[in-house]
């Protein structure tokens, strides 16, 4: 007897709609951003002023459809879908369910909702944002200023050119995964997530995701060929963002040497700032932990040397080094491990100790502090990015961007190198973390971060300056990066 109290409610609102009585009345309806202006039909039922669904998803431009057999419009705003039943105070959008206190009424055909009710519902879940003037009798819709705007594909001789059209100059990054997932992060990106992964780029594209961040936009692109090439390119005139890719060779990924378990043989070590960008400066002795990273670092390598491994030093002096260029450097000549060298800091004095980080999402909030505190050498970089001015924004890109595909190796040589530091050198032992950092993101290798001891603490400060602590410090990192190598080339492991 459902199907009667249904009836009964629709018929009770009828007719007590009719005893209130309607009145209808246009408003004007704006788009801010292209100033089209549409009429949008509204009725008054008692003081409640309802707008005609027609009328409103022509003012947002989204697509509208009308289920007679369920009495249910649909809005496909995009990236949200909004379902709207006659009669019914419930608003479905995506899994969610919104109530209404005004429920929708059927009027000359359409269907009308509460107006100021539903303005302030959508703009809770439309991007773009919607302002009701009652006096001005007008509803001004701003949309949402996407600035990716566009993707194409065309065939080329030797391959495809898959083009992302900008409405602007954006700086961005990118990765290429072993699955063949070509991900790229476009900085101050805002892309319209649902468009894009409508596109068909095939046959040079599988499959589209889109995802939208705060600060940031990834676009990802299923390559059909994983064996490809391939090459990026910012471009003016129009704005884009060009992706060749060359199928006619079979050059491996970006021509990246994959990382050979079983065989470690070469080492890159980072040594942490360097140039204009000092690190962080102790308290004491204003000691800088660019000169403290570059010395471990050469220490370091100097033993491993020894030991027969080669190795590589992303800066040898006390030079600016921006941080993508350092896992590139290493990517490029295929290293096998790429070690960070750093020194941390706190606000406070009181934070000791030698910890070890490996990429990825950064889990708890001091090991974001690390991270952006490292990722800061950016600024050094970045002029002309806003986004890049702000630690705490960049941080929160840099999480978003994580990837690598190194992460249990990662994990491992952390935990191995800060286990040979404990032994080797008498301060406390802050173990390992993940966290966010950018000098880590796009190694095609095994990566680590070591902050070897607080340079904000007086004590370790002072211990950083005495060579026998910075060469026992070596040492430890030393043993630990042996010890991995042992582990993975003999262990059977493929
Ligand atoms: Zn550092």
């Amino acid at each position: 007897m459902r199907i009667f109290r249904i009836n009964s409610i629709i018929w009770a609102i009828i007719i007590w709609a009719s005893i209130v009585g309607t009145s209808s009345a246009k408003i004007e309806g704006v788009n801010i951003f292209n100033h089209n202006k549409y009429n949008i039909e509204t009725i008054r039922i008692g003081n409640i002023t309802y707008i005609s669904l027609t009328d409103f998803n022509r003012l947002i431009n989204s697509r509208l459809k009308w289920d007679p057999f369920s009495a249910t419009a649909t809005i496909d705003a995009g990236e949200t879908i909004i379902k709207i039943t006659m009669y019914s105070p419930y608003v479905i959008v995506g899994d969610k369910v919104y109530n209404l206190i005004y429920r929708s009424v059927f009027q000359d055909g359409a269907l009308f909702v509460p107006l100021k009710e539903f303005v302030d519902l959508s703009n809770n879940i439309l991007s773009g944002e919607l302002i009701y003037y009652p006096d001005r009798k007008r509803l001004d819709y701003l949309p949402r200023l996407y600035n990716i705007l566009d993707l194409n594909s065309e065939q080329k001789t030797n391959g495809y050119l898959i083009t992302i059209f900008l409405s602007k100059t954006l700086k961005y990054d990118y990765i290429l995964t072993d699955e063949g997932w070509l991900n790229i992060t476009i900085y101050g990106g805002k892309v319209d997530t649902s468009k894009m992964v409508r596109y068909d780029l095939k046959p040079a594209v599988k499959s589209i995701l889109a995802y939208q961040f705060e600060k940031s936009a990834q676009l990802s692109f299923r390559l059909k060929n994983r064996k490809a090439s391939i090459t990026i390119n910012s471009r003016e005139n129009p704005d884009r963002i060009t992706v060749s890719i060359n199928t006619s060779t079979n050059a491996s990924l970006s021509a990246i040497p994959t990382w050979r378990k079983n065989k470690i043989e070469l080492i890159v070590i980072d040594p942490g700032h360097g140039g204009q960008d000092d690190g962080a400066v102790g308290r004491k002795y204003h000691t800088k932990e660019k000169d403290v990273a570059l010395d471990i670092s050469k220490r370091l390598a100097k033993i491993l040397k020894k030991k027969g491994l080669r190795v590589e030093l992303t800066r040898e002096k006390d030079v600016f080094i921006p941080l993508g260029e350092r896992t590139k450097f290493a990517n490029r000549i295929g290293a096998d491990l790429f070690v960070s060298i750093h020194a941390n800091a706190s606000p406070k004095a009181s934070p000791r100790g030698s910890e070890t980080f490996f990429l990825a999402r950064a889990k708890n909030d001091e090991a974001r502090a690390v991270a952006a505190l490292e990722n800061s050498a950016i600024r050094f970089e970045e002029t002309d990015n806003s986004a890049f001015n702000k630690k705490d924004d960049l941080s929160f890109i840099l999480m978003d961007i994580v990837q690598n595909e190194y992460l249990k190796e990662s994990s491992d040589l952390s935990e191995t190198i800060q286990r040979h530091i404990k032994r080797n050198v008498d301060i406390p032992d802050r173990g390992i973390d993940q966290a966010g950092f950018y000098v880590l993101n796009n190694a095609f290798m095994p990566a680590v971060l070591v902050e070897t001891a607080f340079i904000s603490n007086p004590k370790e400060e002072k211990l950083l300056r005495k060579s026998s602590f910075r060469q026992k410090m070596a040492e430890g990192i030393a043993a630990g990066i042996l010890d991995f190598k042992q582990k993975y080339q003999y262990s059977g492991k493929k």
